[in-house]
């Protein structure tokens, strides 16, 4: 191992060659890489810049991928079939899915019933370990240990080695594209799942976003709290207005409640996947992060999902890319300004504090 931090170029080069080489028997090795990224986000990084990821982490992060994957994909003789994740029998983090699912309908209602997530989280973990964890960085029979080292696993948890993250963190778009394409291929090439591949919506049912239809229920609760105004141009909205993503969909891919706002459907079309500039970083800042944990108890209320701390972590991430890249920042219509520092006077230093929200509701009576 050398002491030197790899570089984004070699990384790249590196999960390329991993993506396009490496003996992937289930899709556990791309929900592990995808993971990689996410918590990269999502977590504080160590001053040199490595980040300690305890296996039930990413256990957690596997059963929200799979989630929506472990539901059947389309009728087959009368029965729901779910698509294999393994070229031979079913992979058995989607059957661990499956049998929660049974019990609860959405993913906020799983993680509310403490004893069984817990022993759900218990047994992915289990099996993140004994499978990917220390395959996935075997390529061609060599073993490249460019993202984490076995020698260093300690306390259930890995080490992403300095410059890892970061070039998670930098790369994210591309790697996400890289590593779900790489999954969908995977799950088009196992033989049992090609009679129910009929047309192209795979990609979707697979990575949303697929219950997009949910994002309505978020509507009531958005309109309530900013007033009936729009969170951008501060205007009343009269029609039911458009539920938008602060940080673009495109950019992070999940629906969690502190990220929505409502806002004019031509406010919203006019902003598309950009990022908004800081005044409007401040209207949420001050609207869903300093009251993020009044937002929380509403989501709770209607079992909807949301994490005011992850969302906040997603924004700064987001605009920490964007200062790098010399992104532009919607302000109004056709209106962009590039976007410089002063976001970071908005979400303030070490952007990775948790917001305050009240513990999860507890249905003890499970
Ligand atoms: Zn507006």
């Amino acid at each position: 191992m050398s002491g030197k931090p790899i570089g984004e170029l070699e990384f790249l080069r590196k999960l390329q060659r991993l993506l396009a080489e490496g003996d992937f028997v289930a899709t556990y090795k791309f929900a592990l890489l995808n993971a990689l990224a996410d918590l990269s986000l999502e977590r504080e990084l160590a001053a040199d810049g490595s980040l300690r990821v305890p296996v039930s982490a990413i256990a957690e992060k596997l059963i929200e991928y799979y989630w929506p994957q472990a539901r059947p994909y389309r009728e087959r003789d009368g029965t729901g079939f779910v698509l294999l994740q393994n070229a031979g029998q079913q992979a058995a983090i989607i059957n661990a899915v499956a049998a929660v699912q049974s019990a609860h309908a959405t993913l906020p209602a799983a993680r509310a019933a403490k004893l069984r997530w817990h022993t759900l989280v218990t047994r992915v973990a289990g099996t993140v370990e004994a499978m990917p964890l220390w395959k996935l960085q075997t390529v061609g029979g060599e073993r490249d240990e460019f993202l984490y080292t076995q020698a260093e696993f300690a306390d259930d948890a890995i080490r992403l080695m300095p410059g890892v993250p970061a070039a998670f963190r930098a790369l994210y778009g591309f790697v996400l594209d890289a590593v779900r394409g790489a999954w969908l291929r995977q799950i088009t090439n196992i033989a049992a799942n090609r009679p129910l591949l009929g047309n192209s919506d795979l990609a979707s049912f697979l990575f949303g976003p697929g219950e997009r239809a949910s994002l309505e229920r978020f509507r009531a609760v958005l309109r309530d709290h900013q007033g009936g105004r729009c969170l951008y141009c501060l205007k009343e909205l009269r029609g039911t207005g458009c539920v938008d993503h602060f940080i673009a969909w495109s950019r992070y891919p999940v629906d969690l409640g502190h990220n929505l706002v409502l806002a004019h459907d031509t406010c919203n079309a006019k902003k598309r996947d950009f990022l908004a500039y800081a005044a409007h970083l401040e209207r949420w800042q001050v609207s869903h992060l300093e009251r993020a944990s009044e937002l929380a108890q509403r989501f709770d209320s209607l079992a909807l999902p949301h994490d005011g701390s992850r969302s906040r972590a997603i924004a700064w991430w987001a605009y920490e890319q964007g200062e790098a890249a010399g992104a532009h920042a919607w302000i109004d219509a056709d209106r962009f300004v590039r976007l410089d520092a002063s976001w970071r006077g908005v979400l303030g230093e070490g952007g990775l504090r948790r917001v305050a929200e009240p513990p999860p509701p507890d249905y003890r009576s499970e």
